[in-house]
């Protein structure tokens, strides 16, 4: 071949290099959405001029696209999927990270209204995203009775592995049959991302069925060899799931996982960080991140807890004003090292949209971006590094934290965060372990309330010394 025929292959090489999907990744974007939890007694409720299903007896105004105190109606969810559409039709993949039904007693559910609620959810995913691979999870209201999911095969796992089973693989479909959880790697050639799906519902404390185990459904033990193996193929992976480990920001001492999973949990991220890219969480329905320590204190890896789609405004005990702006999120993210590269949220103001809605009979809200991550924090990426810098800045500077916390319900609490809204939000986000977390909040409330009282003698003393009363 003479050496122009030569360079001409060579160059042909490269230029079909450069047109293979996944050979020189470079970057690409998901969606996360969670938490979407549909009340589908919504609409008449409202017509009737009776509170929602979902309000717990809560009477508030119902707007056409919800209210802060109910579930999502049909036409929030439908407006959802038509902004994420709009704003990205064609993602590499689609994480979704459950809770689907209404928050009502059992006796209002069953196992045929909860599977009916989950299909309904399922196909307008799929026509939201027609071929589009959606790692699904489930949330602990994705069961009947709601949070009793056992570690073993049952109909409701058989069920939703039957409705998701264009999206599972043929090797994790009996692995969802029997616990709810599996692995995939990544779709497209030279991709050695992994995706890892878990059943944290298993480890929640509202669960009955697994409280006396020790490892419900071998899921731990899973878990460990799934990343054993992924780092010896030198994949990346995300781990994805609903109920996270750690506490509630917005309730100060109030953790999901019972003790000992906690601790599971965090021994597994401490021992295999290094193929651990980033993990995906949902149940709370705020916006918030959880930071991961090696023993000797260096951040080595960070969990992002997506806002929800459903406002309701939570009952838990203790929480005040407790309800958000339905939300959705955009990933980017490097395709070849799952590193997170950045994060755009957006939200629906659902008190202008019900406005606008009935003055101009507009037929869709807009969904607008509410922040950015590298631009709202100053960050070069979503990396765990960079999340200790956005943790010291919220933990430095008033400015970003008051930033954090109105992200935090998606714009719908604008109060200022001061003491211990500060301290409750801080030591969630970095203390996921039991005891630091309590040695956290207790350093720093005693901190800030001998402060308090130094400041308090100081102002004394100077109203002693000073002739005229100090302003
Ligand atoms: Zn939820
Ligand atoms: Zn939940």
């Amino acid at each position: 071949m003479p050496a122009s025929g030569q360079l001409m292959v060579l160059l042909l090489l490269c230029l079909l290099a450069m047109a293979l999907p996944g050979v020189g990744a470079g970057s690409g974007r998901f969606w996360h959405l969670t938490d979407l939890h549909w009340d589908p007694g919504y609409e008449a409720a409202a017509a009737a001029g009776q509170p929602c299903p979902s309000g717990g007896g809560r009477a508030g105004p119902a707007g056409p696209w919800g209210s802060y105190l109910c579930d999502a109606p049909w036409n929030l969810l439908r407006s959802a999927a038509r902004a994420m559409r709009a704003r990205l039709a064609a993602p590499d993949f689609v994480l979704w990270t459950g809770d689907d039904t209404p928050h009502v007693p059992n006796e209002q559910l069953g196992e045929e209204k909860v599977l009916h609620i989950i299909a309904n959810l399922t196909s307008l995913i799929k026509e939201t995203f027609p071929g589009t691979k959606v790692y699904a999870a489930m949330g602990n209201h994705d069961f009947h009775p709601k949070n009793q999911f056992p570690g073993k095969e049952h109909r409701i796992y058989n069920q939703t592995a039957e409705l998701w089973r264009p999206w599972l693989s043929d090797a994790s479909l009996p692995l969802f049959r029997a616990g709810a959880f599996y692995s995939e790697k990544l779709p497209g050639p030279g991709m050695r991302g992994r995706m890892v799906v878990l059943n944290t519902n298993l480890y929640y404390d509202q669960n009955d069925e697994t409280a006396a185990e020790e490892d419900p459904g071998g899921q731990f033990q899973w878990l460990e060899e799934t990343l054993t193996n992924a780092s010896r193929a030198d994949e990346m992976v995300y781990i994805v799931g609903h109920v996270p480990p750690g506490f509630f920001e917005k309730k100060r001492g109030k953790p999901w996982f019972r003790r000992g999973f906690n601790e599971r949990y965090l021994g597994i991220v401490q021992r295999h960080h290094a193929v651990i890219s980033a993990q995906f969480f949902g149940h709370h329905h705020t916006d918030s991140f959880r930071m991961f320590y090696s023993h000797t204190g260096t951040p080595i890896n960070v969990m992002f807890l997506a806002p929800g789609v459903t406002p309701w405004k939570t009952t838990l005990p203790g929480v005040s004003n407790g309800a958000n702006n339905p939300a959705i999120r955009v990933i980017d993210y490097d395709q070849d090292t799952l590193q997170v590269l950045d994060m755009v949220t957006y939200y629906l103001n659902l008190t202008r949209a019900n406005t606008m809605a009935s003055a101009r009979q507009e037929e869709f809200p807009e969904w607008e971006e509410e922040y950015r991550l590298t631009e709202a924090f100053q960050v070069p990426d979503g990396s765990a590094g960079s999340m200790q810098t956005v943790l010291e800045r919220i933990s430095r500077d008033p400015h970003y934290l008051q930033l954090y916390y109105e992200f935090n319900s998606a714009r719908y609490d604008l109060e200022q965060c001061q003491q211990e809204c500060r301290v409750d939000h801080l030591c969630a986000i970095r203390e996921v372990d039991f005891l630091k977390y309590d040695e956290c909040v207790k350093t720093n409330s005693s901190a800030s309330a001998a402060s308090s009282v130094w400041l308090l003698v100081f102002c004394m003393f100077l109203g002693f010394l000073s002739p005229q009363p100090v302003l």
